[in-house]
């Protein structure tokens, strides 16, 4: 795409003062384009566009601690601590939030089928379990006593 403010801004669901990206993204989130051919981060172009800077030297944060936002308003530049800071006021590395985070991760990587976890919970021991859905002892305990796969999160 071109990189112009007005172009990108379409590209957006805006809620006030936020520019929320609606395409392509990194795998924490953030909005990537390609712009001339080059991959790039959207925040940075929008940055660099409405300053008028050539290439921003440090890492461009938003103000308003969501990933997704590539607003001008919210864009600001700063180093690593400052973006960690605004975060963590954010409350995104509370304990909470963490183990939100841990439980997506592990779902997301789990070789084992929603369907099946449900399976093995659902039995009346851990017999029952093995015998239902063909997964070992050990796993069928850990998933009952709730460990390995929390179904509260998993997606769909
Ligand atoms: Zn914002």
């Amino acid at each position: 795409m071109k990189a112009s403010l007005q172009l990108i801004r379409s590209c957006c669901d805006i809620r006030g003062n936020c520019w929320l990206w609606r395409h392509g993204v990194d795998a924490k989130g953030g909005a990537l384009a390609r712009f001339d051919g080059v991959v790039r981060r959207v925040r940075r172009v929008v940055f660099e566009l409405d300053r008028g800077v050539e290439l921003a030297s440090q890492k461009i944060g938003a103000r308003c601690g969501t990933v997704r936002c590539v607003s001008p308003v919210c864009a600001f530049e700063g180093t690593l601590q400052e973006i960690h800071a605004i975060s963590s006021r954010l409350g995104r590395y509370s304990t909470h939030y963490k183990a939100l985070r841990i439980r997506e991760g592990k779902a997301r990587h789990s070789k084992i089928p929603t369907a099946t976890v449900h399976a093995v919970r659902a039995a009346s021991s851990t017999r029952e379990a093995m015998q239902a859905t063909g997964l070992s002892k050990s796993w069928c305990n850990r998933l009952r006593s709730g460990m390995g796969r929390n179904t509260a999160v998993d997606r769909v």
